[in-house]
């Protein structure tokens, strides 16, 4: 029987969120990526892995959407500091839609980026990426900053920095939204699975404005799975196998899980 984890989802968004986790665990969710955003969420997240111990584990970050209310310099203090908690920095990145740039220009958006890759060169940690609209822009800060491990989450690039991401040794991940999105289909299809994570970025509501509209939660990575499987024609249990043990690797979960038995 396969296992399932969740590498990206917002689990202090979610309502209900101790049945999301039971429905989780019945779906055959054996881990679950919960990501932050900004400071507030920061905490809420290492409070949630604490609660939740060996099934839950954070990653601390600052979204792009969030810089405008952001205090950079406690901010960034406070991820530093609780970093060794922490599997991943994320959710960071770049987003170049006009109206996030409305809030954040580009620059501040850059600097920011910047001092959080900064962190995941000196502390190990792989980075969760968002990168729409600037996709090859991200992929070269994460280059310059000599970062090892990285994933272009929800990834909807193009194929050429697709390619640029896998050379370099980086993943990207695949959400619900690969059961119909065309951008993030050809990724999926074209990426090596050595190099593909599952993900939810739950609670995000996929087929919006369609009768088929919904509210995800981390249980919704067995949709991703069957999507993926389904679009590379391959068998679900070899999708489930491989992108669980890219996630298992990346992350460092076996040894995390191991600390987890000898302190609990
Ligand atoms: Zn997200």
């Amino acid at each position: 029987m396969y296992r399932l984890i969740d590498t990206h989802a917002h689990l202090e968004e979610i309502e209900n969120l101790e049945q999301a986790i039971n429905q989780a665990r019945q779906a055959r969710v054996s881990a679950i990526i919960a990501v932050g955003s900004d400071y507030e969420s920061n905490q809420k997240v290492l409070k949630l892995a604490e609660e939740y111990q060996g099934y839950v584990y954070p990653a601390l970050g600052l979204h792009p959407w969030n810089l405008a209310k952001s205090d950079l310099e406690r901010d960034l203090a406070f991820i530093e500091a609780h970093l060794a908690q922490a599997v991943g920095i994320g959710e960071v990145g770049l987003d170049y839609d006009k109206r996030v740039r409305a809030r954040a220009d580009k620059e501040q958006q850059v600097t920011t980026f910047r001092e959080l890759l900064k962190l995941a060169r000196s502390y190990d940690k792989p980075v969760l990426i968002h990168s729409r609209y600037a996709w090859r822009d991200a992929l070269v800060l994460v280059e310059q900053a000599q970062v090892n491990k990285a994933v272009f989450h929800w990834y909807t690039g193009t194929s050429s920095v697709l390619r640029d991401i896998v050379a370099s040794g980086y993943y990207i991940s695949a959400t619900p939204a690969v059961e119909y999105h065309q951008e993030h289909r050809r990724a999926v299809r074209e990426v090596a699975l050595e190099r593909l994570l599952l993900e939810t970025d739950s609670p995000v509501v996929y087929r919006r404005g369609t009768q088929l509209e919904y509210q995800s939660r981390p249980a919704d990575v067995l949709r991703t799975l069957k999507g993926v499987a389904a679009l590379r024609g391959t068998d679900e249990a070899e999708i489930a196998e491989v992108t669980t043990s890219n996630a298992i690797r990346l992350f460092g979960l076996a040894e995390q899980q191991d600390l987890d038995q000898r302190s609990g």
